[in-house]
C-alpha cells in the first residue's frame, strides 16, 4: 500500500463529508458542549445518519463498512476542521467498547448460538451504531489502571447468572452510557489475567449507583464517570466470554493506541495551522510575526514533528489494517505522536502570546485537551516498558 491510498477518490469524498459535518454540526456548538460537560445524544444520531458513527463496522451489524484507514481519515479530518480530542473520545467511545461485544457475537455465531448472537446484535450493537445507545468501556479502577491484570471488581455466580460488585473510574461517556462493557474478576475462569471476564452492565439495574461526573483539566465535552456497583445482576447472555477478557482487551489495545496517535498528530496539525494563521495576521514591532526568522524556524520544527508523527503512525496503521500484529509499533506510534502534539500545542500557545492563554481561542482548549493522551490507553512509561520487554532489551 502506498501513501496515495490516503488520497483515493473515496477518501477525498470522506474527508469532504467529515469536514462539512464538523463545520455544520460540531464547531458552532462545541463551546456550549464544553460548558455543559457532555455531547448531546442528537449528535450521535446525526453522525450515524451520514455514516460516520458506523465507519469501520460491518454493514451486516448496522455499521457503514470501511476499514481502519477510513476511521483514521475521518479522525484526521474531524480534528483538522476544528473538532477536539474530547469530541472524538465521547462521540466514538464505542470504538473501544463495541469490538468486545462484536467478538462475542461472532463467537456465538460460530458456535451456532443464533439466539445469543441475535440478542447482542439487536440490544447493543445495532442501537449503538445507529446512535440510539451509548456504550462505554469500564476497565480502570480507583486502585489503579495500568495493571489491568490486578483489577478487583468481582463477579460471583448466582442461580440466575452473576452478581457484580466493585468500582470503576475515569470511564469515558460513563455518565451517559446505556451499557458498560465492564472488566470483572471471575475466579471460576482462573487467576490473574486468566480470570478476567468482560460483562455488559446496564445502569438501570438495582445496585448500579448513579454515575459520579468527574471534572477534568480538558476534554470537557466528554463526560467522564466514576461508577460503583453493589451486587448488580448480570445474566449469562451479557457475559462476553468467560475468562476471555484480558485477551480481548490486549487484542484491541493496538487499535485504541493507534487511534490516540491519530488524535495526537491531527491535533498537532490543527494547532500548527492555527499558529501559522496567527503568525501571518499578528504584527509586532511593525511587522507580521511570520517575518521573524525565529518564528518561521519554530513553525518548521512544529511541521517536522507533526509530519514525522503522521508518517510513522500512518505506516503502522496501514500495516495493522493489512493484518500485522504490531503491539510495539502501536505503542511507539502513540508515544511519537503524543510527544509531537505536546510540543506543537505548547509552542502554538506561545506564538499566540497572551491570547493563547484566553478561553476564547481554540488553541487554549487543545493545550488542555492534549495532556491526557500520554496517560489514557496506556501511560507513556507503561508503553515504553511493554516495548522494552517485547524487543528483548
Ligand atoms: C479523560 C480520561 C478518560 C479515560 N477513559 C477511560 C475509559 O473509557 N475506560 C477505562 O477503563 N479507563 C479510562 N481511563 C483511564 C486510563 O486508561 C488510566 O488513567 C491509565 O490507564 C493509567 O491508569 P491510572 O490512572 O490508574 O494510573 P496508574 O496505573 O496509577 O499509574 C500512574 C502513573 O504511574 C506511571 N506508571 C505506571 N506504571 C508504571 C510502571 N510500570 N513503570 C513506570 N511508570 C509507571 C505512569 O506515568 C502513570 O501515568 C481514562 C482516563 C482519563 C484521564
Amino acid at each position: 500500500m502506498t501513501m496515495e491510498s490516503w488520497n483515493t477518490p473515496q477518501r477525498q469524498d470522506l474527508r469532504k463529508l467529515v469536514t462539512d459535518f464538523t463545520t455544520r454540526h460540531i464547531t458552532p456548538d462545541l463551546p456550549d458542549w464544553e460548558r455543559q460537560g457532555e455531547l448531546p445524544r442528537e449528535l450521535h444520531r446525526q453522525a450515524a445518519d451520514v455514516g460516520l458513527l458506523g465507519l469501520g463496522f460491518s454493514e451486516s451489524l448496522g455499521g457503514s463498512g470501511g476499514d481502519f484507514l477510513d476511521v483514521v481519515v475521518m479522525t484526521e479530518a474531524m480534528l483538522e476542521a476544528g473538532a477536539s480530542g474530547g469530541v472524538i473520545s465521547a462521540l466514538f467511545t464505542h470504538g473501544i467498547s463495541l469490538p468486545h461485544v462484536i467478538d462475542e457475537h461472532d463467537r456465538r455465531v460460530a458456535a451456532a448460538d443464533v439466539e445469543g448472537a441475535r440478542y447482542l446484535a439487536e440490544t447493543v450493537i445495532r442501537p449503538v451504531l445507529s446512535g440510539e445507545m451509548i456504550c462505554s468501556l469500564g476497565v480502570t479502577e480507583p486502585d489503579g489502571g495500568s495493571d489491568v491484570a490486578r483489577l478487583r471488581t468481582s463477579a460471583t455466580r448466582t442461580d440466575h447468572g452473576w452478581q457484580v460488585s466493585g468500582a470503576k473510574t475515569f470511564i469515558t461517556s460513563g455518565v451517559r452510557a446505556d451499557r458498560v462493557v465492564t472488566a470483572v474478576r471471575t475466579p471460576e475462569a482462573g487467576e490473574g489475567a486468566a480470570g478476567i471476564t468482560l460483562m455488559l452492565l446496564d445502569p438501570v439495574t438495582a445496585g448500579y449507583a448513579p454515575p459520579r461526573k468527574l471534572e477534568k483539566m480538558g476534554w470537557w465535552c466528554s463526560d467522564t464517570a466514576e461508577l460503583s456497583f453493589t451486587d448488580v445482576a448480570v445474566t449469562d447472555r451479557d457475559v462476553l466470554g468467560l475468562g476471555q477478557g484480558f485477551g480481548s482487551l490486549a487484542r484491541h489495545f493496538v487499535s485504541e493506541r493507534l487511534s490516540i496517535a491519530v488524535t495526537a498528530y491531527a491535533t498537532a496539525q490543527r494547532s500548527l495551522d492555527l499558529a501559522v494563521a496567527w503568525a501571518r495576521d499578528r504584527e509586532t514591532f511593525g511587522r507580521p510575526l511570520i517575518t521573524r526568522q525565529t518564528i518561521r524556524h519554530l513553525l518548521v520544527d512544529m511541521h517536522r514533528r507533526t509530519d514525522v508523527a503522521r508518517t510513522y503512525s500512518r505506516s503502522v496503521a496501514q500495516r495493522y489494517a493489512a493484518g500485522e500484529n504490531l503491539v510495539v509499533e502501536a505503542a511507539l506510534a502513540k508515544q511519537t505522536a503524543v510527544e509531537a502534539a505536546e510540543f506543537v500545542v505548547d509552542r502554538a500557545v506561545q506564538i499566540h502570546g497572551g491570547m493563547g492563554y484566553m478561553r476564547e481561542v481554540e488553541i487554549e482548549r487543545h493545550y488542555r485537551d492534549v495532556r491526557v493522551l500520554g496517560i489514557g490507553g496506556g501511560a507513556t512509561e507503561v508503553m515504553t516498558d511493554l516495548a522494552a520487554r517485547l524487543l528483548g532489551y
